[in-house]
Order: C-alpha cells, then structure tokens, then sequence
C-alpha cells in the first residue's frame, strides 16, 4: 500500500521507495517530520539555507493527502477573501493574498532549479454559481477579492458544460502533478546532502533547552530543531481541538470525445465540486472532486463516489471512470492554518496544519516560513498564521458545537455498539463495531472469508473508530486518525496501531 487507503489515486504510479540507510547523525539541526509536500519542500528549503536536514516519513513519499490530493493551485482560498477581511482585517487579507502569489512562485522556482518534470501548467480559474444563493456568495468574492487586490472578474460563459446563474474567471492559476514534484524535489534533496529514512514513524518527543530527542520506530534521531509535516501534529495538543478532519472525494474519468474543459472550474455548492483534467499516458482524463464530509460521519462512504459519478454524469459525456479515491484534510477553527511554534513546545518545536483544500499552496508557504523562523527568527506570515493566535469569531461557536457533535457521537457509539453471540453472525464483506463482555471491538469479513477483529478505541484519545467502506479503512471521528483492517496505523495523530486480535 502506498497510499493511506487501498483505492489507487491517479498520482500514486510515481510514488517511489527511496533506499533505506540508517543515519547515525549524533544531532541533526533539523529533524523534519512527513513526506508530504509540507516537509520536502521544508526540508528543501532549509538544506539549501545550509541546515543539516534529515526527513523521517512514516510510510513513503505520497503516502499521506499529497498522494490523494487534486493539486490545483490556487492564489484563492477555501477561505475568501471576504472572510478573512472580516475575521482578521483587511491587512492580515492582504497578507494573505501574497502566500497565493508567493507560494506559485517558490514551486516555479524549484521546478526551474531541480528541472523538475511535474506536468506544471498555467490555468485559468473559473467559480460558477448554480443558483441565487451562491450567486450572492460569488458577489461576495468578488467584492472581497477587489478589496484585496486579488483579479477576479465576472463573465458571462465558461468552458464547462454546467449550467450556471453567474460567473467569475480567475486568471494565472495552475495545476501540476505532485508526486512528480515531491519525488524529485526528494532526489534534489538526497543530491544536496540531505537525509531521508522512510518507514520510520516518530512516537514521541523530549524538548531540552537546546536540542529535540525524537523518539522513532527506528532508534533515537536528535535534533536542534523539528517539524511535524504530517498534516495534524503526533501525541495529544491543543490544535487536535481546531482542527477537525474531513473527507474528500475525487473521480478521473475519461469522456466520450475530446471535449475536455481545459481550465480549472468550482462550483459554489457546499460542499463545492471541483475539476482539473490530467493527462496520463497520453490521454486526458477529467478529475472531479467533491462530497465532502467530516471524517468518519457518513454511513456508507463507498455511496459517496456513486453521488459525485451521478453528479459528473448529469453534465459531462462521461466513458468510463479510471480512478477513484479519497483522502482526508483539515478544517481549522477560524478559516486559517496554523503554521509555526507547536503550542506547549518551549519554541524548539514546529508544525503546520489546518490547510483545508489549499495543502499545495498552504504546504509550500510553510517551508518560507518555518526555514525563517529556525534560520532568522522571524518571517511576515508568523503573526497571521501563529498556531498560538486566539481569534473568537463567529465560526467560532459552530465549530465548538461541530466538535460537541463528535463527542456526543463518541458517547452514543460506546452506548449503541452492536452485541453478537457468534462472530458467525459478521457477513463476508461486512464491517461491525461490537461489543463484547464489556469490551467493543472492531470486526470486518474479506469476501471470502478471512475475519479481522481489533479493539475499536482509538488510542489517540479514546474515541470509537468508524468504518469506512471506500477506503476499507477504520477512521476516528474525533481526529482523524486512521487504521488498517488489521488495525495498522495508517494515519495519525495516533502513534500507535488499534490493538491486534488474533480470531
Ligand atoms: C481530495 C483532496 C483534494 C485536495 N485538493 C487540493 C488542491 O487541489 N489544491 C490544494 O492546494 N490542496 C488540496 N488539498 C489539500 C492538500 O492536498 C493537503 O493539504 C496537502 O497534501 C497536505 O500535505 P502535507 O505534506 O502537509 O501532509 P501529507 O501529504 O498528509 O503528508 C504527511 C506525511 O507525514 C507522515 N506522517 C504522519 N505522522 C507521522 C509520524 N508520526 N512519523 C512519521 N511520519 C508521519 C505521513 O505518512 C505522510 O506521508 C486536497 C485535499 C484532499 C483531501
């Protein structure tokens, strides 16, 4: 498996295994945590800033939400502008208007320096608005975007097959291929003298005044500094209470004829759909992405990619789908990640999360912003993004409730799981979570017939894990932490697998 899920994104054929080496470094400056877009294009940074570098990934390169992304890139956000002027003021707005233009400049930059063949291409974006209500949310972005000074103007036609009550066309976006980008900017990496173990997950850490002891499933790393890349920090922390993780879909298909829409489009449906094409082996295929939900909320997450294929079906003369899959992202509190001094850390500790659907760009910004604050002490972005910011806005009390909404359901799952008297009772292809002379476990049946059987309380922080059927994966609700059927960690912020029952 080379991915957090057994479906096959459309990126995951060019992830690649680097050689295992064991690095016996008495003390790294920086230990970087992740393999995702996040940490290589960090530790990247960094080494060429002269830092000795080493990156510990988990699984693989990809393996994580770069390797099940869309990788559209984007200088608007999840967050409009209009938001982010009424949470955190019209400069803060601007500011982060730059990390769009700023971030598109560093990955053209690293793909000019390390030659880097990553499908890159210039796009043009397009927001559609399906009825009156999202035509009032495009009036607002538009105005939002103006006050910025962020281009985005309103049109009259767009080169997608939808019908739409108004428009907007957004000009010098891009897209590009991500594993092909992490992967040689990896080699680049390794080139320049950097250092790179996979199959090494950090279980803890110890913070002394001046140094890190990260302790991994592959001895002791130390290290002046480290940085969790891994999409939400390890162990327990505040930012697990502002950050509350989401699935996402995404279809690639191929279309009857050739009229592929060459740009990248987004609804303003919530949850928005989202389209790219992507060539592979010569042929264009269309991606759509969408069917958005919190991580562990919906019964059935395999009817998830039936409803996005019937929606893409409606508009677009769509052959056969080639791929599908799904990942996971991260909701923060008030609308912005979180990037810099991880909270409770005595300042020798970094992390950088809460992306929502704008990873490539929020991840590529984050190397600027973590290399100058280890390299030079201070970066323009750390105030906006300060995983240490208290902002009570209105999302505020929504998101609290959301959060109160997952701890009932915590609560109800420990009440309402399922007794049986005979695992004979669990249907091939059937997942359960059960209870059992006071203990709940997590069952599922192969087609076929092999049962695997875990105990079903995440070890995160005691939630019941929920089934996902299109992953075949068990997923926490609280976290986002996530399991194989075997109960194998696939996810964090656990650290540690579901525990194992032998049937
Ligand atoms: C379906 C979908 C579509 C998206 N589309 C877009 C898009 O079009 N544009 C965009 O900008 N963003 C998009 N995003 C968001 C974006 O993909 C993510 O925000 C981004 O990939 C996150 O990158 P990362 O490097 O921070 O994390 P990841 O890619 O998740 O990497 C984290 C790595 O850390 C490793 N790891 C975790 N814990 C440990 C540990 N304890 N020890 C060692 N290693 C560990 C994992 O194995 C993983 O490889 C999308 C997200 C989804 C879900």
């Amino acid at each position: 498996m080379f991915r957090d899920g057994v479906r096959k994104s459309i990126w995951q054929e060019e992830i690649r295994k680097f050689p295992s080496k064991i690095h016996t470094d008495p003390l790294y400056d920086v230990a970087i945590v992740g393999g995702g877009i996040t940490g290589i294009s960090t530790a990247m940074r960094l080494r060429k800033a002269g830092k000795k570098c080493i990156i510990l990934e988990a699984s693989n390169i990809g393996f994580g939400t770069t390797g099940g992304t869309t990788a559209h890139l984007n200088n608007f956000f999840d967050t409009t502008y209009a938001e982010a002027i009424k949470d955190f003021g019209l400069d803060n707005a601007i500011l982060l208007k730059n990390v769009g233009i700023e971030a598109l400049h560093i990955i053209k930059n690293n793909i000019h320096e390390f030659d880097i063949d990553c499908d890159f291409e210039m796009k043009t974006g397009y927001l559609f608005a399906l009825d009156e209500k999202q035509e009032k949310k495009l009036a607002d972005i538009i105005e939002g975007s103006s006050k910025v000074g962020h281009r985005i103007d309103s049109i009259n036609d767009i080169p997608f097959p939808i019908p739409f009550k108004a428009a907007a066309i957004i000009p010098d976006q891009a897209q590009f291929h991500p594993v092909k980008y992490i992967k040689k900017l990896t080699e680049a990496f390794i080139a320049a003298g950097g250092a790179f173990i996979e199959k090494c997950l950090c279980e803890s850490h110890e913070e002394f005044d001046d140094m890190v002891r990260l302790h991994t499933s592959k001895g002791i790393i130390n290290a002046t500094h480290v940085i969790y890349a891994t999409h939400i920090p390890p162990g327990i922390n505040q930012l697990h209470f502002m950050n509350a993780p989401y699935r996402s879909y995404a279809i690639a298909f191929t279309l009857k004829g050739d009229s592929y829409p060459k740009d990248l489009g987004y609804d303003l449906v919530d949850p928005y759909h989202y389209y790219r094409i992507q060539e592979i082996d010569g042929k264009n295929l269309l991606i759509a992405g969408g069917e958005d939900h919190k991580t562990g909320h919906s019964d059935d997450t395999g009817v998830c990619f039936s409803r996005l294929e019937n929606y893409v079906r409606q508009y677009f003369d769509v052959g056969t789908a080639q791929y599908s899959w799904s990942s996971q992202y991260y909701e923060p509190v008030d609308g912005l990640p979180y990037i810099g001094v991880l909270p409770g850390s005595k300042g020798r500790i970094y992390t950088a999360t809460g992306f929502r659907g704008n990873g490539m760009i929020f991840g590529t910004i984050t190397s600027q912003i973590l290399s100058d604050l280890i390299v030079k002490g201070s970066n323009k972005y750390e105030q906006l993004f300060s995983p240490g910011r208290i902002k009570p806005i209105a999302g505020f009390s929504t998101f609290v409730q959301e959060q109160a909404t997952v701890v009932f359901d915590f609560i109800k799952d420990k009440l309402l799981t399922e007794k049986i008297t005979s695992l004979s009772e669990i249907k091939d292809g059937e997942a359960k979570v059960i209870r059992y002379e006071g203990e709940s476990y997590a069952l599922y049946k192969e087609k076929g017939g092999s049962l695997h059987m875990v105990k079903s309380t995440c070890p995160h922080a005691k939630c019941e894990v929920r089934w996902n059927s299109a992953e075949i994966t068990w997923d926490c609700p609280c976290h986002g932490s996530r399991f194989n059927v075997n109960g194998k960690l696939l996810t964090g912020p656990a650290v540690k697998d579901l525990q194992r029952i032998e049937s």
